[in-house]
C-alpha cells in the first residue's frame, strides 16, 4: 500500500569504477528510510525507444545489508526484488552492472569511455520514486584526464564534474545519462539558455567551433520556433555526442540527448561545405533538440507517468516522431544551415522511402504507433510488406497538413504546435486535443484529412500539395533494386534480404535469405556478384532465369525483367487500386516557383 509522501533524505546512489576494462560499473544504493518490505525493480525499457530491453539481464551480484547485518534479497521476478528490513536503519545494496553496449539507451565501460543511463544503473526502490535522488560518481583511479557531462543539478563536484549530482525524482534521474571520459566539451549561449556540447572520439581534424556555431543556430531556431522571445523550459542543455566508426542514432531527453555518428560525419577543420554525412548529423542534433518540446514535455496522455516495467503503448508516435521528423530538416532550412535543394532532396528521400513500401497499404502510422514494440523496433524481412514508418510516413502527414493549412491561408502547422503547447500546458495530450486545435486555427475540422492519412492507407496528396507551393514532383527512373522488387545486400555476393509484396521478384518465387547466384539469359550461364551484373548481363532481353542457392539446393527461376523507362504505374498485382496505381515508386523534387517555396521555408 502506497503511504503518504513525506520529507525525507534523498535515495543515494555511489557509483564506482573500480576496473574499467571489465565493463563493470560497481553500485552502491542507500535508501535511508526502507520499508519494512522493500521492493526494488529495475526499468525493463528505457523512454524514447520502445523496446523491453530487460536492463536487469546486466545487473548482477545483488547483495543487501543494514547496519553490519546481511539481509535476504528475494527476487520476485526478472526485474524485482524484495529485502525484509527492520525500521528505522538505512539499507544498503550493492551491485554491480555490467556495461558493455555501445548505443545511446543501455550503459557503456572500458577504459576509454564510460556512459550510462539511470535505467540500466539505478534500482528503484519502490515507495521511494516521488522524492529527492541523489547520484554520486567517483572518478575512476589513473584517470586524471576524464570528466563528467550529465543534464543532473550538481550539488557538489570537482571542476572535473565528479561528485554528487541530485534529481528531484526517480524520473529525472533516469532521464539524465552520463557520459564520462576525456571528450572534447565546448560551450554555448542559445537566447540566453547555457548549452554545453561534449564529444567523444573525435579525430585530430574535427572543427568544434564549427559544430558550435551550427548547433547554436539550430537551438536559437527551435527556441523561437515554440516561444519566440520568451525563455524556453529548460535552463540548461547537453549534447553528448560519441563519434565512432560506423553507427548512427540519438535519444532525447528533457534537458540533454544521447547521440551516436560516425567519425566522417563530423565537420573538419579547413572544409567549408557541409559534407552529405554532416547534415544528416545536423539533422539528428536538430531532431533530438526539437523533441526537448515534443515527447519530452507535450507527450502522449500515455505517457503521463511512465510504467518502466512494461510496455507503454500509444497510437501518437507518428505525431511525436513524425512531426519532429518533419521539423528537424525544415529547421535546419530556416536556421540558414541548408539551401531549397538540400532541403528538397532530404524531402524527396523520405518521399521514397514511404513510396517504396508496400506495407504503407497494409498498416496505418496509428497502427504502427502501437505496435512500435514488437514491430518497429524488431524489424525483420518482412517489415517493408507489412509496416509503415511512423517516422517518415508521420513526417509526411505533417507536410501534408502544414501545406494544406497554408494553403487555405487561415494559418500553419507551426501556429498548430504552438497553440498545442498551450493548450495542454506543455504536458499530456491526446489526438482529440490536436483535432480541436486545428478546426480552432483552420476554421474547419480537418478529421477527414487524420482519418485519411493517419487511420487509413489511402495514399498522401503530396504532388498536388508540392504544386501549390512552388515544387514540381517527377517520376524518377528507379533504382534496379527497385525494379526487381527486391532489398539485398551485396558483398562480392547478392543476398536478398527481402522481396517486395508484387514485385517481379516475388513473381519469379524469390524468398529472403536466397542468395541470387547467376542468371541464364538466351542458354548462356552468368555468374553474378552485384546486382547491377544483372543489367549487365540481360542488356535488353525481358525473360531470364535467375538461379539461386537455397537450403543447400540451386533453383532456376524463370524472371521477367521490368523496363527501365521511369515506373510511372505499379507492378500488376499490386492489389490493383486506382489511387496507387497513378504513384511512382521513386520521385525527385524540384522548386518551380521560388517565391512559393520561400513563403514556405522562410
Ligand atoms: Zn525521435
Amino acid at each position: 500500500m502506497p503511504r503518504p509522501h513525506k520529507t525525507r533524505a534523498p535515495v543515494h546512489y555511489r557509483v564506482e569504477m573500480p576496473d574499467l576494462h571489465t565493463h563493470l560499473y560497481q553500485v552502491t544504493l542507500t535508501v535511508p528510510e526502507p520499508e519494512a518490505l522493500q521492493r526494488l525493480t529495475l526499468p525493463a525499457w528505457i523512454p524514447g525507444s520502445y523496446l523491453i530491453r530487460e536492463f536487469a539481464k546486466n545487473l548482477q551480484d545483488l547483495q543487501a545489508r543494514q547496519g553490519r547485518r546481511a539481509l535476504d534479497v528475494v527476487q520476485t521476478g526478472k526485474s524485482s526484488w524484495e529485502v525484509a528490513c527492520k525500521p528505522g536503519q538505512p539499507l544498503q545494496l550493492a551491485y554491480t552492472v555490467y556495461a558493455n553496449d555501445a548505443s545511446v539507451r543501455t550503459a557503456w565501460l572500458d577504459a576509454s569511455r564510460g556512459f550510462f543511463n539511470g535505467t540500466s544503473l539505478c534500482l528503484r526502490a519502490e515507495g521511494h520514486a516521488q522524492g529527492p535522488h541523489a547520484l554520486e560518481i567517483r572518478a575512476p583511479k589513473a584517470r586524471s584526464a576524464w570528466s563528467v557531462a550529465t543534464g543532473l543539478t550538481a550539488l557538489q563536484v570537482n571542476p572535473q564534474g565528479f561528485g554528487t549530482y541530485l534529481a528531484a525524482d526517480y524520473d529525472e534521474l533516469a532521464d539524465c545519462p552520463i557520459e564520462l571520459g576525456a571528450f572534447w566539451s565546448g560551450t554555448f549561449k542559445a537566447c540566453g539558455v547555457p548549452h554545453r556540447f561534449v564529444v567523444a572520439g573525435a579525430t585530430p581534424s574535427f572543427d568544434g567551433a564549427r559544430l558550435l556555431a551550427d548547433a547554436q543556430k539550430i537551438c536559437e531556431t527551435a527556441i523561437r520556433f515554440w516561444h519566440g522571445t520568451r525563455k524556453p523550459p529548460h535552463k540548461q542543455y547537453v549534447f553528448m555526442l560519441n563519434a565512432v566508426d560506423d553507427s548512427y542514432g540519438g535519444l532525447e531527453h528533457r534537458n540533454s540527448t544521447a547521440l551516436i555518428c560516425g567519425r566522417r560525419d563530423l565537420p573538419r577543420l579547413g572544409e567549408p561545405k557541409s559534407s552529405d554525412g554532416y547534415t544528416t548529423l545536423l539533422g539528428l542534433i536538430s531532431h533530438e533538440y526539437f523533441h526537448t518540446w515534443n515527447v519530452k514535455r507535450l507527450r502522449p496522455a500515455e505517457f503521463a507517468r511512465y510504467d518502466y516495467s512494461q510496455e507503454n503503448y500509444t497510437r501518437l508516435l507518428w505525431f511525436f516522431e513524425g512531426f519532429t521528423s518533419y521539423y528537424d530538416d525544415l529547421l535546419l532550412r530556416r536556421a540558414g544551415l541548408i539551401d531549397d535543394a538540400t532541403y528538397l532532396k532530404l524531402l524527396a528521400k523520405a518521399t521514397n522511402q514511404v513510396l517504396q513500401t508496400p506495407g504503407r497499404r497494409v498498416q496505418t502510422v496509428a497502427q504502427a504507433s502501437f505496435d512500435a514494440w514488437v514491430k518497429y523496433y524488431r524489424q525483420d524481412e518482412n517489415t517493408p510488406n507489412a509496416t509503415v514508418s511512423y517516422y517518415t510516413k508521420g513526417s509526411l502527414v505533417a507536410l501534408c497538413l502544414d501545406l494544406t493549412l497554408r494553403h487555405e491561408g487561415k494559418t500553419t502547422l507551426d501556429d498548430v504546435m504552438r497553440a498545442l503547447w498551450k493548450r495542454c500546458a506543455g504536458g499530456p495530450m491526446t489526438e482529440a486535443d490536436l483535432r480541436a486545435e486545428l478546426a480552432s486555427l483552420a476554421g474547419r475540422s480537418l478529421d477527414h484529412e487524420l482519418d485519411q492519412w493517419v487511420h487509413g492507407t489511402a495514399e498522401l496528396p503530396i504532388a498536388d500539395l508540392l504544386a501549390a507551393h512552388g515544387v514540381a514532383l517527377q517520376p524518377e527512373a528507379p533504382q534496379l533494386a527497385q525494379r526487381l522488387g527486391l532489398r539485398v545486400t551485396e558483398n562480392h555476393r547478392v543476398q536478398i534480404k527481402t522481396v517486395l509484396r508484387g514485385g517481379p521478384a516475388e513473381k519469379a518465387g524469390m524468398a529472403a535469405g536466397d542468395e541470387w547466384l547467376g542468371l541464364d539469359v538466351k542458354g548462356q550461364g552468368w555468374r553474378i556478384q552485384r546486382l547491377e551484373d544483372v543489367a549487365f548481363y540481360a542488356g535488353p532481353a525481358q525473360q531470364v532465369t535467375a538461379v539461386v542457392a537455397r537450403d543447400g539446393r540451386l533453383l532456376q527461376m524463370p524472371l521477367a525483367l521490368p523496363a527501365v523507362a521511369p515506373a510511372t504505374s505499379k507492378p500488376a498485382g499490386q492489389r490493383g487500386r486506382k489511387a496507387a496505381a497513378a504513384t511512382p515508386d521513386t520521385i525527385r523534387l524540384t522548386a518551380s516557383d521560388s517565391a512559393a517555396l520561400a513563403r514556405w521555408l522562410a
